[in-house]
């Protein structure tokens, strides 16, 4: 299996303000697998793509990448790892808004030794003809494909998106969801995502349920996932 989770436990604070926000997690998540994450607000989702994404730890259990356990990394190590082998997207698509669309792309390549063709990238992404122009001058879904461009550049064996479509409207949040599935197919990264938007349920290969700091379902999605499934 290539990502393991094993017994992840996490709390915040301490005395009378802690709070045991992953209270013993276990998941396995295949190569190439689309994984959506969902939960209420509060459950900890962000809180487990921080720890997949080696920028957060748990306090107990293992996080095993490809037999490797994170937790026994060391630091130039770890470093290899976020800046090769992980893509992270966010809600709010932080690009740097003195570059162009190509730049904030090509700022990605850098990190990898052997990043993907820009050009054909800018082509998916649907932004080619906006190479040029700044962030400002681009709507959100735009900015958004830029940002997805700038995570996947560098062919990431783990794309983890933290509700990706969470400040876009219904309809573009379709496109650059389904941008993604697009994504895992054609290079096959292995997909974390958080999201609410109920599109995603033609697309996930799994789908992971967290309440009260546990998984409450872990379902693989043969077809669809029921409507109801989708209601907190
Ligand atoms: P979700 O993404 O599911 O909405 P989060 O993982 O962001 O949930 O947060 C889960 C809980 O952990 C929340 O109660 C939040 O306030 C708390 N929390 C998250 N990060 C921190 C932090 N760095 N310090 C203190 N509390 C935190
Ligand atoms: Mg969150």
């Amino acid at each position: 299996m290539f990502l393991q989770i094993q017994g992840i436990k996490k709390s915040f604070g301490s005395g009378d303000s802690r709070v045991n926000v992953l209270k013993g997690l276990d998941l396995e998540i295949e190569k190439g697998e689309f994984c959506v994450l969902l939960g209420p607000s509060g459950s900890g989702k962000s809180t487990l793509l921080n720890i997949i994404g080696g920028i957060d730890s748990a306090d107990e259990g293992k996080l095993i990448i490809d037999g490797e356990c994170l937790a026994d990394m060391s630091e130039k190590k770890l470093s290899v790892y976020r800046r090769k082998h992980l893509g992270y997207i966010f809600q709010m698509y932080n690009l740097i808004p003195n570059l162009t669309v190509r730049e904030n792309i090509e700022v990605g390549a850098y990190l990898s030794d052997q990043p993907l063709d820009v050009d054909e990238l800018l082509h998916i992404l649907g932004i080619y003809e906006h190479q040029k122009k700044l962030p400002n001058q681009l709507s959100g879904g735009q900015q958004q494909r830029c940002a997805i461009g700038r995570a996947i550049v560098k062919n990431p064996d783990i794309l983890l998106c933290d509700e990706p479509t969470g400040a876009l409207d219904y309809n573009t949040s379709k496109e650059i969801l389904k941008l993604i599935e697009t994504v895992n197919q054609k290079y096959g990264n292995t997909i974390v995502m958080v999201t609410h938007n109920d599109a995603i349920k033609d697309m996930a290969d799994r789908v992971v349920k967290l309440r009260d700091g546990m998984i409450r379902k872990n379902y693989i999605n043969e077809h669809k996932i029921p409507a109801a499934e989708l209601d907190w």
